[in-house]
Protein backbone atom coordinates (compact mmCIF):
# COMPACT_ATOMS: atom_id res chain seq x y z
CA UNK A 1 0.00 0.00 0.00
CA UNK A 2 1.32 3.44 -0.51
CA UNK A 3 2.78 5.46 2.17
CA UNK A 4 0.13 8.51 3.22
CA UNK A 5 1.08 11.46 2.48
CA UNK A 6 0.81 14.12 5.13
CA UNK A 7 -1.51 17.11 5.05
CA UNK A 8 -3.47 19.50 7.08
CA UNK A 9 -7.09 18.96 5.55
CA UNK A 10 -8.70 16.85 3.62
CA UNK A 11 -11.73 18.03 1.90
CA UNK A 12 -14.25 15.36 -0.11
CA UNK A 13 -17.01 16.97 -2.45
CA UNK A 14 -16.36 20.38 -3.12
CA UNK A 15 -19.81 21.61 -3.74
CA UNK A 16 -20.97 24.76 -2.22
CA UNK A 17 -20.06 23.96 0.93
CA UNK A 18 -16.74 21.82 0.73
CA UNK A 19 -15.19 24.81 -1.91
CA UNK A 20 -15.89 27.13 0.53
CA UNK A 21 -14.50 25.24 3.29
CA UNK A 22 -11.59 24.45 1.30
CA UNK A 23 -10.68 27.56 -0.49
CA UNK A 24 -10.61 29.26 3.10
CA UNK A 25 -8.42 26.96 4.66
CA UNK A 26 -6.29 26.73 1.97
CA UNK A 27 -6.19 30.94 1.98
CA UNK A 28 -5.39 30.57 5.91
CA UNK A 29 -2.24 28.84 5.36
CA UNK A 30 -3.20 25.59 5.64
CA UNK A 31 -2.19 22.20 3.09
CA UNK A 32 -5.46 21.30 1.81
CA UNK A 33 -6.11 18.86 -0.53
CA UNK A 34 -9.92 19.25 -2.34
CA UNK A 35 -11.34 16.32 -3.54
CA UNK A 36 -14.08 16.32 -6.34
CA UNK A 37 -15.09 13.41 -8.55
CA UNK A 38 -17.52 15.84 -10.81
CA UNK A 39 -17.53 19.84 -10.93
CA UNK A 40 -16.34 22.17 -8.37
CA UNK A 41 -19.04 24.22 -7.49
CA UNK A 42 -21.66 21.95 -6.68
CA UNK A 43 -25.04 21.17 -8.22
CA UNK A 44 -25.97 24.71 -7.37
CA UNK A 45 -24.01 26.44 -10.35
CA UNK A 46 -24.18 23.85 -12.80
CA UNK A 47 -27.98 21.89 -12.16
CA UNK A 48 -29.77 23.77 -9.10
CA UNK A 49 -29.96 27.42 -8.06
CA UNK A 50 -28.33 29.43 -10.74
CA UNK A 51 -29.64 28.18 -14.04
CA UNK A 52 -33.13 27.29 -12.65
CA UNK A 53 -33.31 31.09 -11.30
CA UNK A 54 -31.97 32.28 -15.02
CA UNK A 55 -35.06 29.94 -16.13
CA UNK A 56 -37.21 31.50 -13.60
CA UNK A 57 -36.30 35.10 -14.50
CA UNK A 58 -36.73 34.61 -18.20
CA UNK A 59 -40.18 32.90 -17.55
CA UNK A 60 -41.54 35.65 -14.84
CA UNK A 61 -40.40 38.46 -17.55
CA UNK A 62 -42.51 36.32 -20.20
CA UNK A 63 -45.25 36.49 -17.57
CA UNK A 64 -44.72 40.49 -16.93
CA UNK A 65 -45.17 41.22 -20.74
CA UNK A 66 -48.52 38.78 -20.94
CA UNK A 67 -49.63 41.02 -17.93
CA UNK A 68 -49.26 44.53 -20.09
CA UNK A 69 -52.63 43.34 -21.78
CA UNK A 70 -54.57 44.22 -18.60
CA UNK A 71 -52.33 46.92 -17.20
CA UNK A 72 -50.85 49.39 -19.92
CA UNK A 73 -51.67 48.26 -23.63
CA UNK A 74 -51.10 45.15 -25.61
CA UNK A 75 -48.18 43.39 -26.16
CA UNK A 76 -47.29 39.86 -27.70
CA UNK A 77 -44.58 37.61 -26.39
CA UNK A 78 -43.23 34.78 -28.47
CA UNK A 79 -41.26 32.88 -26.23
CA UNK A 80 -37.37 31.13 -27.51
CA UNK A 81 -36.18 28.65 -25.35
CA UNK A 82 -33.00 28.98 -27.40
CA UNK A 83 -32.09 32.18 -25.40
CA UNK A 84 -32.50 30.47 -22.04
CA UNK A 85 -30.50 27.46 -22.88
CA UNK A 86 -27.73 29.74 -24.18
CA UNK A 87 -27.42 32.20 -21.17
CA UNK A 88 -27.19 28.54 -19.13
CA UNK A 89 -24.92 27.18 -21.20
CA UNK A 90 -22.50 30.10 -21.43
CA UNK A 91 -23.04 32.41 -18.59
CA UNK A 92 -23.97 29.84 -15.52
CA UNK A 93 -21.94 27.17 -16.16
CA UNK A 94 -19.44 27.50 -19.03
CA UNK A 95 -20.68 24.73 -20.84
CA UNK A 96 -20.66 22.81 -17.30
CA UNK A 97 -16.92 23.11 -17.59
CA UNK A 98 -15.58 23.99 -13.80
CA UNK A 99 -11.86 25.38 -14.73
CA UNK A 100 -12.75 28.71 -13.52
CA UNK A 101 -13.19 27.16 -10.44
CA UNK A 102 -10.80 24.75 -10.06
CA UNK A 103 -8.41 28.11 -10.71
CA UNK A 104 -9.86 29.38 -8.22
CA UNK A 105 -9.44 27.33 -5.32
CA UNK A 106 -5.82 26.23 -6.84
CA UNK A 107 -5.52 29.80 -7.07
CA UNK A 108 -6.16 30.28 -3.29
CA UNK A 109 -3.23 27.72 -2.36
CA UNK A 110 -5.23 24.62 -2.29
CA UNK A 111 -4.34 21.40 -4.45
CA UNK A 112 -6.95 20.03 -6.21
CA UNK A 113 -7.61 15.76 -7.16
CA UNK A 114 -10.82 14.80 -9.66
CA UNK A 115 -11.96 11.78 -8.12
CA UNK A 116 -13.91 9.87 -5.62
CA UNK A 117 -12.72 10.22 -1.65
CA UNK A 118 -13.46 7.87 0.82
CA UNK A 119 -12.28 7.57 4.64
CA UNK A 120 -10.04 5.05 4.92
CA UNK A 121 -9.53 4.72 8.77
CA UNK A 122 -8.99 7.78 11.55
CA UNK A 123 -7.57 10.74 9.62
CA UNK A 124 -7.29 8.92 6.19
CA UNK A 125 -8.79 9.19 3.03
CA UNK A 126 -8.24 7.51 0.01
CA UNK A 127 -8.30 8.78 -3.43
CA UNK A 128 -7.98 5.94 -5.84
CA UNK A 129 -4.46 4.52 -5.15
CA UNK A 130 -3.48 7.48 -3.34
CA UNK A 131 -3.83 7.82 0.46
CA UNK A 132 -4.03 11.53 2.72
CA UNK A 133 -3.11 11.39 6.19
CA UNK A 134 -4.71 14.64 7.81
CA UNK A 135 -3.58 15.76 10.45
CA UNK A 136 -6.03 18.40 11.32
CA UNK A 137 -9.20 17.32 10.28
CA UNK A 138 -11.17 15.68 7.54
CA UNK A 139 -14.19 17.54 5.73
CA UNK A 140 -17.06 15.97 3.67
CA UNK A 141 -19.25 18.13 1.86
CA UNK A 142 -20.90 15.24 -0.70
CA UNK A 143 -24.26 16.47 -0.86
CA UNK A 144 -27.27 14.93 -2.13
CA UNK A 145 -28.16 13.00 -5.14
CA UNK A 146 -31.97 12.58 -6.32
CA UNK A 147 -33.72 9.84 -5.09
CA UNK A 148 -35.59 8.45 -7.73
CA UNK A 149 -38.82 6.59 -6.12
CA UNK A 150 -38.55 2.27 -6.79
CA UNK A 151 -41.89 2.86 -9.54
CA UNK A 152 -42.12 -0.33 -11.80
CA UNK A 153 -40.58 0.11 -14.73
CA UNK A 154 -39.48 3.71 -14.23
CA UNK A 155 -35.35 2.78 -14.15
CA UNK A 156 -35.72 1.41 -17.60
CA UNK A 157 -36.86 4.84 -19.31
CA UNK A 158 -35.37 8.04 -20.20
CA UNK A 159 -36.34 10.17 -18.07
CA UNK A 160 -35.50 13.42 -16.62
CA UNK A 161 -33.80 14.56 -13.26
CA UNK A 162 -32.93 18.26 -12.37
CA UNK A 163 -30.14 17.48 -14.67
CA UNK A 164 -31.18 17.14 -18.44
CA UNK A 165 -34.40 19.38 -17.09
CA UNK A 166 -31.22 21.97 -16.63
CA UNK A 167 -29.52 21.22 -19.76
CA UNK A 168 -32.45 20.93 -22.08
CA UNK A 169 -31.33 22.77 -25.39
CA UNK A 170 -35.28 22.01 -26.88
CA UNK A 171 -38.34 21.64 -24.83
CA UNK A 172 -40.91 18.83 -25.19
CA UNK A 173 -44.14 19.64 -26.26
CA UNK A 174 -45.09 18.28 -22.79
CA UNK A 175 -43.93 17.04 -19.43
CA UNK A 176 -45.35 15.32 -16.65
CA UNK A 177 -43.54 16.42 -13.66
CA UNK A 178 -43.51 13.60 -10.54
CA UNK A 179 -43.24 15.86 -7.62
CA UNK A 180 -44.85 18.62 -6.34
CA UNK A 181 -41.89 20.28 -4.09
CA UNK A 182 -40.10 23.37 -4.26
CA UNK A 183 -37.89 22.32 -7.10
CA UNK A 184 -41.13 20.12 -9.05
CA UNK A 185 -42.85 23.79 -8.74
CA UNK A 186 -40.48 26.20 -9.97
CA UNK A 187 -39.52 24.20 -13.00
CA UNK A 188 -43.30 23.52 -14.23
CA UNK A 189 -44.25 26.92 -13.81
CA UNK A 190 -41.06 27.83 -16.31
CA UNK A 191 -41.50 24.87 -18.93
CA UNK A 192 -45.21 25.94 -19.13
CA UNK A 193 -44.52 29.81 -19.77
CA UNK A 194 -42.25 28.69 -22.76
CA UNK A 195 -45.29 26.68 -24.07
CA UNK A 196 -45.15 23.15 -22.76
CA UNK A 197 -48.15 21.19 -21.63
CA UNK A 198 -47.24 20.68 -17.95
CA UNK A 199 -48.70 18.22 -15.60
CA UNK A 200 -47.79 17.75 -11.82
CA UNK A 201 -48.30 14.58 -10.70
CA UNK A 202 -47.91 14.85 -6.49
CA UNK A 203 -48.48 11.90 -3.99
CA UNK A 204 -49.69 14.17 -1.33
CA UNK A 205 -53.13 15.91 -0.86
CA UNK A 206 -51.31 19.28 -2.26
CA UNK A 207 -48.09 20.78 -3.81
CA UNK A 208 -45.26 22.23 -1.68
CA UNK A 209 -46.80 19.91 1.33
CA UNK A 210 -44.22 21.14 4.09
CA UNK A 211 -44.88 24.62 3.92
CA UNK A 212 -48.31 26.14 5.12
CA UNK A 213 -51.48 25.20 2.94
CA UNK A 214 -52.49 28.66 2.19
CA UNK A 215 -48.93 28.87 0.18
CA UNK A 216 -49.70 25.59 -1.68
CA UNK A 217 -53.08 27.32 -2.08
CA UNK A 218 -51.59 30.04 -3.73
CA UNK A 219 -49.11 28.59 -5.69
CA UNK A 220 -51.16 25.84 -7.07
CA UNK A 221 -53.52 28.61 -8.43
CA UNK A 222 -50.44 30.58 -9.85
CA UNK A 223 -49.53 27.66 -11.90
CA UNK A 224 -53.09 26.73 -13.13
CA UNK A 225 -53.36 30.21 -14.38
CA UNK A 226 -49.92 29.39 -16.31
CA UNK A 227 -51.87 26.26 -17.54
CA UNK A 228 -50.20 23.59 -15.92
CA UNK A 229 -52.49 20.92 -14.12
CA UNK A 230 -52.13 19.49 -10.84
CA UNK A 231 -53.09 16.13 -10.24
CA UNK A 232 -52.70 15.02 -6.18
CA UNK A 233 -52.54 12.15 -4.22
CA UNK A 234 -51.34 10.15 -7.07
CA UNK A 235 -49.32 7.31 -5.82
CA UNK A 236 -47.50 6.46 -9.09
CA UNK A 237 -47.55 2.22 -9.89
CA UNK A 238 -45.89 1.95 -13.21
CA UNK A 239 -44.32 3.74 -15.84
CA UNK A 240 -43.87 3.11 -19.37
CA UNK A 241 -42.22 4.57 -22.45
CA UNK A 242 -42.94 3.40 -26.25
CA UNK A 243 -39.99 5.18 -27.12
CA UNK A 244 -42.11 8.53 -28.00
CA UNK A 245 -44.65 8.98 -24.90
CA UNK A 246 -44.55 8.40 -20.90
CA UNK A 247 -47.02 6.95 -19.43
CA UNK A 248 -47.39 7.12 -15.34
CA UNK A 249 -50.18 4.59 -13.94
CA UNK A 250 -51.11 5.46 -10.81
CA UNK A 251 -54.16 3.14 -9.64
CA UNK A 252 -56.73 4.66 -11.95
CA UNK A 253 -55.80 7.49 -13.18
CA UNK A 254 -52.81 7.57 -16.06
CA UNK A 255 -50.98 10.34 -17.69
CA UNK A 256 -48.83 10.95 -20.21
CA UNK A 257 -46.53 13.42 -22.15
CA UNK A 258 -43.55 13.23 -23.87
CA UNK A 259 -41.20 13.71 -21.61
CA UNK A 260 -41.40 12.52 -17.51
CA UNK A 261 -39.32 14.78 -14.89
CA UNK A 262 -38.44 12.86 -11.54
CA UNK A 263 -38.31 15.46 -8.98
CA UNK A 264 -39.01 13.65 -5.47
CA UNK A 265 -36.32 14.59 -3.51
CA UNK A 266 -33.14 14.07 -3.18
CA UNK A 267 -30.99 11.57 -0.60
CA UNK A 268 -27.12 11.28 0.71
CA UNK A 269 -24.90 8.54 0.03
CA UNK A 270 -23.54 7.64 2.90
CA UNK A 271 -22.54 3.88 1.88
CA UNK A 272 -19.52 5.22 -0.83
CA UNK A 273 -18.03 7.65 1.94
CA UNK A 274 -15.90 4.47 3.73
CA UNK A 275 -17.55 5.38 7.34
CA UNK A 276 -17.76 1.95 8.68
CA UNK A 277 -13.66 2.72 8.78
CA UNK A 278 -14.07 5.23 11.29
CA UNK A 279 -16.89 3.94 13.33
CA UNK A 280 -19.74 5.89 11.88
CA UNK A 281 -23.11 4.31 10.92
CA UNK A 282 -23.57 4.38 7.61
CA UNK A 283 -26.74 2.91 7.10
CA UNK A 284 -28.63 6.77 8.15
CA UNK A 285 -30.25 8.46 6.05
CA UNK A 286 -27.68 11.75 6.57
CA UNK A 287 -24.89 12.48 8.54
CA UNK A 288 -25.63 13.86 11.66
CA UNK A 289 -23.31 16.34 13.47
CA UNK A 290 -23.36 18.35 16.36
CA UNK A 291 -23.39 21.99 16.64
CA UNK A 292 -20.21 22.63 15.33
CA UNK A 293 -20.61 20.00 12.26
CA UNK A 294 -18.47 17.51 13.70
CA UNK A 295 -19.03 13.86 12.46
CA UNK A 296 -16.14 12.83 15.07
CA UNK A 297 -13.69 14.65 16.47
CA UNK A 298 -11.71 15.13 14.04
CA UNK A 299 -14.10 14.83 10.52
CA UNK A 300 -16.75 17.61 9.85
CA UNK A 301 -19.78 17.86 7.42
CA UNK A 302 -20.92 20.48 5.55
CA UNK A 303 -24.04 20.91 3.64
CA UNK A 304 -26.93 18.68 2.13
CA UNK A 305 -25.20 15.51 3.78
CA UNK A 306 -26.06 16.88 7.07
CA UNK A 307 -29.64 16.75 6.16
CA UNK A 308 -29.89 20.44 8.30
CA UNK A 309 -31.64 21.81 5.38
CA UNK A 310 -31.23 21.48 1.36
CA UNK A 311 -30.43 24.91 0.63
CA UNK A 312 -26.58 26.43 -0.23
CA UNK A 313 -27.26 29.18 2.46
CA UNK A 314 -27.06 26.43 4.71
CA UNK A 315 -24.07 25.35 3.53
CA UNK A 316 -22.51 28.60 3.30
CA UNK A 317 -23.56 29.09 6.74
CA UNK A 318 -22.28 25.35 7.85
CA UNK A 319 -18.77 26.01 5.92
CA UNK A 320 -18.25 29.43 7.91
CA UNK A 321 -19.16 26.78 11.21
CA UNK A 322 -16.52 24.92 10.38
CA UNK A 323 -13.21 26.82 9.16
CA UNK A 324 -13.39 28.68 12.40
CA UNK A 325 -13.80 25.31 14.05
CA UNK A 326 -10.67 23.64 12.08
CA UNK A 327 -8.49 27.03 12.54
CA UNK A 328 -9.48 26.89 15.99
CA UNK A 329 -8.47 22.96 16.29
CA UNK A 330 -5.26 23.70 14.52
CA UNK A 331 -4.29 26.84 16.25
CA UNK A 332 -4.90 25.11 20.00
CA UNK A 333 -2.72 22.08 18.54
CA UNK A 334 0.07 24.82 17.79
CA UNK A 335 -0.32 25.66 21.78
CA UNK A 336 -2.38 29.15 20.77
CA UNK A 337 -5.27 30.57 22.42
CA UNK A 338 -8.47 28.12 22.64
CA UNK A 339 -11.09 30.32 20.67
CA UNK A 340 -13.90 28.07 21.96
CA UNK A 341 -13.79 28.38 25.41
CA UNK A 342 -13.60 24.27 25.66
CA UNK A 343 -10.21 23.44 27.42
CA UNK A 344 -9.30 20.10 25.61
CA UNK A 345 -7.00 19.89 22.90
CA UNK A 346 -8.74 17.07 20.31
CA UNK A 347 -6.49 15.25 17.40
CA UNK A 348 -3.80 13.20 17.59
CA UNK A 349 -0.15 13.20 15.74
CA UNK A 350 0.59 16.36 14.73
CA UNK A 351 3.81 16.40 12.32
CA UNK A 352 6.50 19.13 11.49
CA UNK A 353 5.05 22.67 12.01
CA UNK A 354 2.99 24.43 8.89
CA UNK A 355 2.34 27.68 7.91
CA UNK A 356 -0.67 26.72 10.26
CA UNK A 357 0.82 28.96 12.89
CA UNK A 358 1.52 32.27 11.42
CA UNK A 359 -1.59 32.25 9.37
CA UNK A 360 -4.27 31.38 12.21
CA UNK A 361 -3.08 34.58 14.03
CA UNK A 362 -4.41 36.66 10.89
CA UNK A 363 -7.34 35.01 9.76
CA UNK A 364 -8.28 32.43 12.44
CA UNK A 365 -11.78 32.75 14.90
CA UNK A 366 -9.86 33.57 18.06
CA UNK A 367 -9.76 37.13 17.27
CA UNK A 368 -13.67 37.33 16.47
CA UNK A 369 -14.21 35.30 20.21
CA UNK A 370 -16.01 32.01 20.45
CA UNK A 371 -16.71 29.56 17.34
CA UNK A 372 -19.90 30.14 16.32
CA UNK A 373 -22.31 27.24 16.95
CA UNK A 374 -25.27 26.53 14.29
CA UNK A 375 -28.68 27.22 15.13
CA UNK A 376 -31.64 26.65 12.82
CA UNK A 377 -34.11 28.54 14.31
CA UNK A 378 -34.58 31.12 11.56
CA UNK A 379 -33.76 29.30 8.49
CA UNK A 380 -35.16 30.87 5.62
CA UNK A 381 -36.63 28.67 2.11
CA UNK A 382 -37.92 30.61 -0.78
CA UNK A 383 -39.54 28.54 -3.67
CA UNK A 384 -39.33 30.81 -6.47
CA UNK A 385 -42.55 30.82 -8.42
CA UNK A 386 -44.12 33.62 -9.25
CA UNK A 387 -45.59 34.56 -6.83
CA UNK A 388 -42.61 33.48 -4.91
CA UNK A 389 -43.47 31.93 -1.37
CA UNK A 390 -41.17 32.71 1.77
CA UNK A 391 -40.88 30.97 4.93
CA UNK A 392 -38.75 30.77 7.64
CA UNK A 393 -38.97 28.85 11.08
CA UNK A 394 -41.79 26.77 11.77
CA UNK A 395 -45.17 26.48 10.12
CA UNK A 396 -48.59 26.48 12.18
CA UNK A 397 -48.62 23.01 12.16
CA UNK A 398 -45.38 22.45 13.46
CA UNK A 399 -46.01 24.64 16.11
CA UNK A 400 -48.79 22.67 17.46
CA UNK A 401 -47.25 19.68 16.86
CA UNK A 402 -44.84 20.97 19.61
CA UNK A 403 -47.44 21.90 21.73
CA UNK A 404 -46.75 25.48 21.83
CA UNK A 405 -48.88 28.05 22.68
CA UNK A 406 -49.48 29.77 19.95
CA UNK A 407 -51.05 33.12 18.04
CA UNK A 408 -51.41 33.24 14.29
CA UNK A 409 -51.61 36.20 11.76
CA UNK A 410 -52.57 36.13 8.80
CA UNK A 411 -53.20 39.16 6.28
CA UNK A 412 -53.89 38.77 2.13
CA UNK A 413 -51.57 40.97 0.57
CA UNK A 414 -54.53 42.56 -1.94
CA UNK A 415 -55.84 44.03 1.16
CA UNK A 416 -52.52 46.06 1.36
CA UNK A 417 -51.99 49.01 -0.43
CA UNK A 418 -49.34 48.12 -2.33
CA UNK A 419 -50.90 44.86 -3.07
CA UNK A 420 -54.13 46.53 -4.29
CA UNK A 421 -52.31 48.54 -6.94
CA UNK A 422 -50.13 45.61 -8.35
CA UNK A 423 -53.43 43.50 -8.80
CA UNK A 424 -51.87 40.79 -6.79
CA UNK A 425 -53.55 37.65 -8.77
CA UNK A 426 -53.88 34.70 -7.57
CA UNK A 427 -52.96 36.14 -4.39
CA UNK A 428 -50.46 36.82 -1.85
CA UNK A 429 -50.30 36.59 2.06
CA UNK A 430 -48.26 37.51 4.95
CA UNK A 431 -48.93 34.60 7.90
CA UNK A 432 -46.96 35.20 11.18
CA UNK A 433 -46.99 32.24 14.26
CA UNK A 434 -46.16 33.68 17.58
CA UNK A 435 -45.02 32.07 20.56
CA UNK A 436 -47.75 33.76 23.24
CA UNK A 437 -45.88 32.94 26.45
CA UNK A 438 -42.57 34.54 24.56
CA UNK A 439 -44.35 37.06 22.61
CA UNK A 440 -42.00 36.62 19.82
CA UNK A 441 -42.57 35.40 16.08
CA UNK A 442 -41.20 31.43 15.84
CA UNK A 443 -42.68 31.03 11.94
CA UNK A 444 -44.03 33.66 8.95
CA UNK A 445 -44.18 32.89 5.67
CA UNK A 446 -44.83 35.43 3.21
CA UNK A 447 -46.27 34.94 -0.57
CA UNK A 448 -46.20 37.64 -3.17
CA UNK A 449 -44.25 39.32 -5.88
CA UNK A 450 -41.86 39.59 -3.85
CA UNK A 451 -42.21 37.06 -1.23
CA UNK A 452 -38.67 36.09 -0.99
CA UNK A 453 -37.46 39.74 -0.12
CA UNK A 454 -40.49 40.68 2.04
CA UNK A 455 -39.36 37.74 3.81
CA UNK A 456 -36.05 39.21 5.23
CA UNK A 457 -37.76 41.11 7.99
CA UNK A 458 -39.24 38.59 9.35
CA UNK A 459 -36.39 36.53 9.40
CA UNK A 460 -34.58 39.45 11.25
CA UNK A 461 -37.63 38.69 13.84
CA UNK A 462 -37.16 35.55 14.21
CA UNK A 463 -33.48 35.23 14.36
CA UNK A 464 -33.49 37.85 17.07
CA UNK A 465 -36.16 37.01 18.89
CA UNK A 466 -37.53 40.51 18.51
CA UNK A 467 -41.00 41.41 20.97
CA UNK A 468 -43.93 41.21 18.98
CA UNK A 469 -44.57 44.10 21.26
CA UNK A 470 -41.49 45.66 19.60
CA UNK A 471 -42.78 44.89 15.84
CA UNK A 472 -46.13 46.46 16.55
CA UNK A 473 -44.35 49.86 16.90
CA UNK A 474 -42.00 50.13 13.93
CA UNK A 475 -42.92 52.27 11.21
CA UNK A 476 -43.40 50.36 7.64
CA UNK A 477 -42.67 52.78 4.64
CA UNK A 478 -45.89 53.15 2.62
CA UNK A 479 -47.10 51.30 0.10
CA UNK A 480 -44.86 48.48 0.20
CA UNK A 481 -45.51 45.05 -0.08
CA UNK A 482 -43.69 44.68 3.35
CA UNK A 483 -46.26 46.68 5.32
CA UNK A 484 -48.56 44.27 5.22
CA UNK A 485 -46.36 42.29 8.35
CA UNK A 486 -47.77 45.14 10.18
CA UNK A 487 -51.87 43.88 9.08
CA UNK A 488 -50.62 40.50 9.97
CA UNK A 489 -49.12 41.75 13.43
CA UNK A 490 -52.90 43.33 14.32
CA UNK A 491 -54.15 40.09 13.61
CA UNK A 492 -52.26 37.90 15.78
CA UNK A 493 -54.93 36.25 18.17
C1 LIG B 1 -33.00 22.37 -9.28
C2 LIG B 1 -32.45 22.84 -7.96
C3 LIG B 1 -32.65 24.15 -7.57
C4 LIG B 1 -32.14 24.60 -6.38
N1 LIG B 1 -32.37 25.89 -6.01
C5 LIG B 1 -31.89 26.35 -4.85
C6 LIG B 1 -32.12 27.69 -4.46
O1 LIG B 1 -32.76 28.47 -5.16
N2 LIG B 1 -31.60 28.11 -3.27
C7 LIG B 1 -30.91 27.28 -2.46
O2 LIG B 1 -30.46 27.71 -1.39
N3 LIG B 1 -30.67 25.99 -2.81
C8 LIG B 1 -31.15 25.51 -3.97
N4 LIG B 1 -30.90 24.22 -4.32
C9 LIG B 1 -30.15 23.35 -3.39
C10 LIG B 1 -28.65 23.57 -3.52
O3 LIG B 1 -28.24 23.32 -4.85
C11 LIG B 1 -27.93 22.63 -2.55
O4 LIG B 1 -28.42 22.86 -1.25
C12 LIG B 1 -26.43 22.86 -2.56
O5 LIG B 1 -25.89 22.59 -3.82
C13 LIG B 1 -25.78 21.95 -1.51
O6 LIG B 1 -24.41 22.07 -1.56
P1 LIG B 1 -23.48 20.89 -1.03
O7 LIG B 1 -22.11 21.46 -1.05
O8 LIG B 1 -24.00 20.36 0.22
O9 LIG B 1 -23.66 19.72 -2.07
P2 LIG B 1 -23.56 19.61 -3.65
O10 LIG B 1 -23.77 20.91 -4.31
O11 LIG B 1 -24.48 18.49 -4.00
O12 LIG B 1 -22.06 19.18 -3.90
C14 LIG B 1 -21.54 17.96 -3.45
C15 LIG B 1 -20.35 17.62 -4.32
O13 LIG B 1 -19.69 16.50 -3.77
C16 LIG B 1 -19.24 15.67 -4.84
N5 LIG B 1 -19.02 14.34 -4.30
C17 LIG B 1 -19.94 13.52 -3.75
N6 LIG B 1 -19.33 12.42 -3.27
C18 LIG B 1 -18.02 12.54 -3.54
C19 LIG B 1 -16.87 11.73 -3.29
N7 LIG B 1 -16.98 10.58 -2.63
N8 LIG B 1 -15.67 12.16 -3.71
C20 LIG B 1 -15.54 13.33 -4.37
N9 LIG B 1 -16.58 14.15 -4.64
C21 LIG B 1 -17.80 13.76 -4.21
C22 LIG B 1 -20.34 15.77 -5.87
O14 LIG B 1 -19.86 15.44 -7.15
C23 LIG B 1 -20.75 17.24 -5.74
O15 LIG B 1 -20.08 18.06 -6.66
C24 LIG B 1 -31.40 23.73 -5.53
C25 LIG B 1 -31.17 22.41 -5.93
C26 LIG B 1 -31.68 21.96 -7.12
C27 LIG B 1 -31.44 20.55 -7.53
Amino acid sequence: MAEPELVDVVVVGLGVGGEEVAGRLAEAGLTVVGVERDLVGGECPYWGCIPSKMMIRAGNTLAEARRVNGLAGSAQVRPDWALVAKRIREEATDTWNDRAAVDRFTGKGGRFLRGSGRLDGPGRVRVGEQVFQARRGIVLGTGTRPSIPPIDGLADTPYWTNHQAIEVAELPTSLLVLGGGAIGVELAQVFARFGVRVTVLEASGRVLALEEPESSGVVAAALRADGVEIATDVKAERVDHDGDTFTVHAGERSFNAEQLLVVTGRRAHLDELGLDTIGVDATQRYLPVDDRMHVTDEVWAVGDVTGEGAFTHIAMYQASIVVAEVLDHARRAEGGPDASGTASVVGGAMGAASAVGGALGAVGPSAAGTVPRADYRALPRVTFTDPEVGAVGLTERQARERGINMQVGFTELSSSTRGWIHRTEPGGFIKLIADADQGVLIGATSVGPAGGEVLSALVVAVHAAVPVSQLRHMIYAYPTFHRAIESALADLS
